[in-house]
C-alpha cells in the first residue's frame, strides 16, 4: 500500500468522529494538543482539523510544506488568514451547520437571563436574601426583537422569538427579501432597529464593516432600554463604549458570550457590572454541537482524500466576504 496521508487533529474532537477517521486505511491520524502545536513536527501533515484557537497564518503555513487542506470545525473563520492560505495553496473548509442550534439556544438563554435578571436572582438567593423587588423582570411577549445578521443563527433565533409572540425585525443588507418573508421578519435599517427594539442580538461575521458596529455613536440611537446579547464575535461591540453605556443606564441588561480579547481581560470594566451576564465563549459548547461539528470535519477530510467534492469552502462566496477580517 502507498504511504498513508498524515492528518493532524489539533482541537477537542469527538471520539466517534475520531474512530471513523481511524478506520480509514489510507489515513494516519495524529492528535496534537494545542500546547504542543508550537513545537510539533508538522512537515508531513497533509490535512489538519482545528478550531478557532489555532491561527492559520503565514508563519504557521511555513511549517507545513505538505499541507493541502485545513478544516475548521467551527462556523467562524476570523482565525484564518486567507491570503496566506492562498499563497501556500491550502484549501480551507468550515462546518457552518455544526453549532447553529447551540449558538441560537445560548442567545436565547442569555436573553431570558437578562429579562428576568436570573443572574442576580440566583446570587441573592444563595446569599439567603429573599427580596424580590430588585428582581422585577421584563415580559417579552408582544415586544420587538431586533436581529442583526439574518443568516443561519439569526433565522434560528427568529423562530424561537415567534414562539414568544414577539414582533421580529432584522437588519441585514446582504440577505434577499424572500428570507425575511419566509421567516416572518420585517426588514429595517440599522438605526431603526436600534431605536425600536426591546431586545437586540448580534449574529454577524467579524468583518471590516462589523468591527465595532455597536459603538458610542450607534448606541446614541437607542430610545428604549433594550437587552443586548452578543454571541457572534467580541470586536463587533466596542467594549469600552458598552461599559460607558451601561453606566449611563442605556441597557436593561446585556448578555455576552464573546469579548474583544479572550479570555476577558482583568482590566475590563465589565467585571464589576451587575447588569451584565458574562459567559466564556460557550456558544458551541454542547455535546451535540461538538459531536456534529467533529463528524462534519471528519467527513470532509475523508472526501478530500477520496477525491470527492468537499462542500463549505472558505472564504464564503458571499457579497460581504470581501470585508472579511483576519484578527491579527
Ligand atoms: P451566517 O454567515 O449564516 O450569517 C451571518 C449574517 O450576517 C449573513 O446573513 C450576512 O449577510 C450578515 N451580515 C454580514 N455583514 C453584515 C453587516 N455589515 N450588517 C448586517 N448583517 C451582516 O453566520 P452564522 O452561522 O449565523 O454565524 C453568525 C456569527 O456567529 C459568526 O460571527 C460566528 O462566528 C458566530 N458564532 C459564534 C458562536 C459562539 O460560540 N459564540 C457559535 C457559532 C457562531
Amino acid at each position: 500500500m502507498s504511504q498513508k496521508h498524515v492528518v493532524a487533529i489539533s482541537c477537542r474532537f469527538d471520539q466517534e468522529a475520531l474512530a471513523y477517521l481511524q478506520t480509514q486505511e489510507d489515513l494516519e491520524i495524529r492528535q496534537i494538543k494545542g500546547d504542543d502545536l508550537p513545537k510539533a513536527d508538522l512537515s508531513q501533515v497533509e490535512a489538519m482539523i482545528i478550531r478557532s484557537k489555532v491561527r492559520i497564518d503565514d508563519a504557521f503555513l511555513q511549517r507545513t510544506p505538505k499541507l493541502k487542506m485545513v478544516v475548521t470545525a467551527t462556523s467562524g473563520f476570523d482565525h484564518i488568514d486567507f491570503v496566506a492560505a492562498d499563497i501556500h495553496e491550502v484549501s480551507v473548509y468550515f462546518a457552518p451547520d455544526g453549532n447553529m442550534y447551540s449558538a441560537a439556544e445560548l442567545t436565547w438563554s442569555l436573553i431570558l437571563a437578562c429579562a428576568r435578571k436570573l443572574f442576580l436572582a440566583h446570587k441573592s438567593l444563595k446569599l439567603n436574601d429573599w427580596k424580590r423587588t430588585p428582581l422585577l423582570g421584563l415580559e417579552l411577549t408582544g415586544k420587538t426583537y431586533g436581529i442583526i445578521g439574518l443568516g443561519r443563527i439569526g433565522t434560528t433565533v427568529s423562530k424561537i422569538a415567534r414562539g414568544f409572540g414577539m414582533n421580529v425585525v432584522a437588519y441585514d443588507p446582504y440577505v434577499d427579501d424572500d428570507v425575511f418573508v419566509s421567516h416572518e421578519v420585517s426588514r429595517v435599517g440599522f438605526e431603526e432597529l436600534m431605536r425600536t427594539s426591546d431586545v437586540i442580538s448580534l449574529h454577524v461575521p467579524y468583518t471590516k464593516e462589523t468591527r465595532y458596529m455597536i459603538n458610542r455613536k450607534t448606541m446614541k440611537w437607542l430610545e428604549g432600554r433594550p437587552i443586548l446579547v452578543n454571541t457572534s464575535r467580541g470586536p463587533v461591540v466596542n467594549e469600552q463604549d458598552l461599559v460607558d453605556a451601561l453606566k449611563e443606564g442605556k441597557f436593561w441588561a446585556v448578555g455576552l458570550d464573546v469579548f474583544e480579547k479572550e479570555p476577558l481581560q482583568q482590566s475590563s470594566g465589565l467585571w464589576s457590572r451587575e447588569d451584565a451576564i458574562l459567559v466564556p465563549h460557550v456558544g458551541a459548547t454542547t455535546f451535540e454541537a461538538f459531536q456534529r461539528s467533529s463528524l462534519i470535519a471528519a467527513e470532509k477530510v475523508v472526501k478530500h482524500f477520496n477525491k470527492k467534492t468537499v462542500e463549505d469552502i472558505l472564504p464564503p462566496r458571499k457579497s460581504w466576504a470581501e470585508h472579511i477580517l483576519f484578527d491579527q
